[in-house]
């Protein structure tokens, strides 16, 4: 179950100095997803049939258009966009003949309730659809998986976990949404303990750093240490709902 394409990187990331080692896997793996649509993918037949039925959310789409390549960025658009106004265009007949309709029985829904529910629906299920969502919602739930296997049968990965600065919240969150699927009931209590008391240590610093940021804004403060608080803002957004893109 412990692949090494998965146990050295979550290695790696715990070695490094950050908030979130989950965060840095994450990243790693998006930005990987967003070259491949762009790249390699262009001549994979299968990717591009799914790239066109799912498309990309708008975190994704901004991913991709952030890129140079805007031929294959165009070319994506061109065959998944027609596939968009499929789906669209099987609503044709019924939106024609609203213009004719009675307004039907009164306690019977309309075809003009019913077309708004269906189309409305259909659309959100569009806005929801992304091929690089899905990539990494399988790939990250392998790591989350292969993590708490590391933390329950070694040691030593064990000791990096509990010297890290903890993770954001929403991989707090998948990692507590996992841990009773991956772990025995015993080794289920002490992770979930440790993992709280990391959390709690964690976000105190984090308060203790933006607070301090806000105070030295006070001129009665302006010679005081800055110490870690420095780039405090990004690193409190962070620690809440994870990496955001931002330029430096
Ligand atoms: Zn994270
Ligand atoms: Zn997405």
């Amino acid at each position: 179950m412990r692949e090494q394409i998965y146990t050295i990187p979550i290695s790696e990331a715990y070695d490094a100095d950050c908030e979130c080692p989950l965060c840095l896997l994450q990243k790693r793996t998006e930005e990987e997803a967003i070259e491949y649509a762009l790249g390699a993918a262009m001549m994979e037949p299968d990717y591009r049939t799914e790239s066109n039925e799912k498309g990309y959310c708008r975190r994704h789409f901004e991913e991709l258009f952030a890129k140079p390549n805007k031929l294959s960025l165009a070319l994506v658009l061109d065959t998944h966009f027609e596939e968009t106004r499929k789906s669209i265009e099987q609503f044709k007949k019924r939106a024609e003949g609203l213009k004719n309709s009675t307004s039907g029985g009164l306690f019977k829904k309309s075809g003009a309730q019913e077309l708004c529910e269906e189309l409305s629906g259909m659309i959100a299920g569009l806005e929801k659809s992304c091929i690089v969502c899905d990539k990494l919602s399988y790939t990250m739930g392998r790591y989350y998986d292969v993590l708490l296997d590391m933390w329950a049968e070694e040691p030593e990965f064990r000791k990096k976990f509990s010297m890290s600065k903890g993770v954001c919240l929403p991989h707090m969150r998948e990692l507590l949404e996992r841990a009773p699927k991956n772990l025995s009931k015993k080794k289920l209590a002490e992770f979930v303990s440790e993992l709280f008391e990391r959390q709690s240590v964690e976000l105190a610093r984090i308060q203790e750093d933006i607070h301090r940021f806000t105070l030295k804004f006070d001129y009665r403060n302006k010679d005081m240490e800055w110490g870690t608080a420095k780039d405090a803002p990004i690193r409190t957004i962070e620690k809440t709902v994870g990496y955001i893109r931002y330029d430096e």
